[in-house]
């Protein structure tokens, strides 16, 4: 088959890990989400990904990892934020390829809430207006009269609203959903505990991501500190069970989270963690700072070589 030509040129000298990254599975295409997988090409990939990885839940490739006995062309799969379509588009996916996951989930969302960048996409996407003035919260005035000026400004308002301190950040994006005169934003768009619940009895691993998901780096240490403890716990009585795996929120290392968190994270309990460095896990890594990718091409062919490449110049990921 053409779209596993690029699997001949894997390399097969050396443990590697690959963990992919997702957020949203949607049920259908959303224009203003585009790096979001739908159902159908989610379904594509997860076919070609059972057929030529080995694909391992996260503790068990971990261990692996650090005993160098992963087969060739290991690979796990993992979701970040709490997205109730992980339960309800991606799982029934996952389960008819036999494919283990695990899930992070910010807990501070659960059951109602909504992260900061789906209320701007929200509010973009339904208001009737044209034209936004947001220079009051400092965000600039923009065109959304067609679909590339609504695509432009979502991506220039997160990317000023990313950086913001929560509280302000709460504050701008109440704002800007005033200012855009929509209906009240869709309250199901995250897990609700009990599909947590749900997600851990049909054998999904559920791991932490902190409640708010605040950038670790450019909060104060014991706020870090109490969000990534504050998470496991909600989680693991939610579960019933340990939460022993870890995201940063964000995940660059340096820039996102630092050594001291990696620290914090270790000594609250957790047995392994995972950034957004590209690159693929290897023995020598840090388990508490494993590596992850995001494939983003549009077809299999395109995504095998993304992960071809990663994995040849992922060598050496970037850790704190
Ligand atoms: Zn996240």
């Amino acid at each position: 088959m053409i779209e596993s030509l690029p699997l001949l040129a894997w390399p097969s000298f050396r443990q590697a890990l690959t963990i992919l990254i997702f957020h949203r599975v949607l049920a259908a295409p959303d224009p203003l989400r585009p790096g979001e997988p739908d159902a159908a090409g989610f379904d594509q990939f997860m076919n070609f990904i059972a057929r030529h990885f080995a694909v391992l839940p996260l503790r068990e490739a971990a261990e692996r990892l650090r005993q160098g006995r992963l087969p060739r062309r290991a690979c796990c799969i993992t979701f970040d934020d709490g997205y109730a379509d992980n339960l309800t588009v991606a799982l029934p996916i996952l389960e008819k390829y036999r494919l283990p996951a695990t899930v992070f989930i910010a807990t501070g969302y659960l059951d109602g809430g909504r992260m900061f960048n789906d209320a701007v996409i929200d509010a973009i996407a339904m208001t009737g207006h044209t034209r936004l003035d947001l220079t009051e919260v400092g965000l600039g005035e923009h065109s959304i009269a067609s679909l590339e000026e609504r695509r432009a400004a979502v991506s220039a308002i997160l990317e000023q609203l990313k950086y913001r301190p929560p509280e302000q950040r709460r504050h701008d994006v109440a704002r800007l959903h005033e200012l855009s005169d929509c209906a009240p934003l869709p309250s199901d768009i995250m897990l609700t505990s009990e599909q947590v619940r749900e997600l851990s009895r049909r054998g999904v691993g559920i791991g932490g991501h902190t409640i708010n998901h605040p950038i670790l780096a450019s909060v104060e240490d014991d706020v870090a500190r109490q969000e990534i403890a504050g998470g496991k716990q909600r989680l693991e009585a939610i579960t019933g069970k340990p939460v022993s795996t870890f995201a940063y929120p964000n995940g660059r290392p340096h820039r996102d989270y630092a050594a001291r968190h990696v620290d914090m994270v270790r000594e609250l309990g957790f047995e392994l963690a995972v950034s957004t460095a590209h690159g693929v896990g290897n023995p020598d890594g840090d388990s508490f700072q494993l590596p992850r990718f995001t494939p983003w091409g549009a077809t299999n062919v395109k995504r095998c070589a993304q992960m071809l490449r990663n994995a040849w110049t992922g060598r050496a990921a970037a850790t704190c």
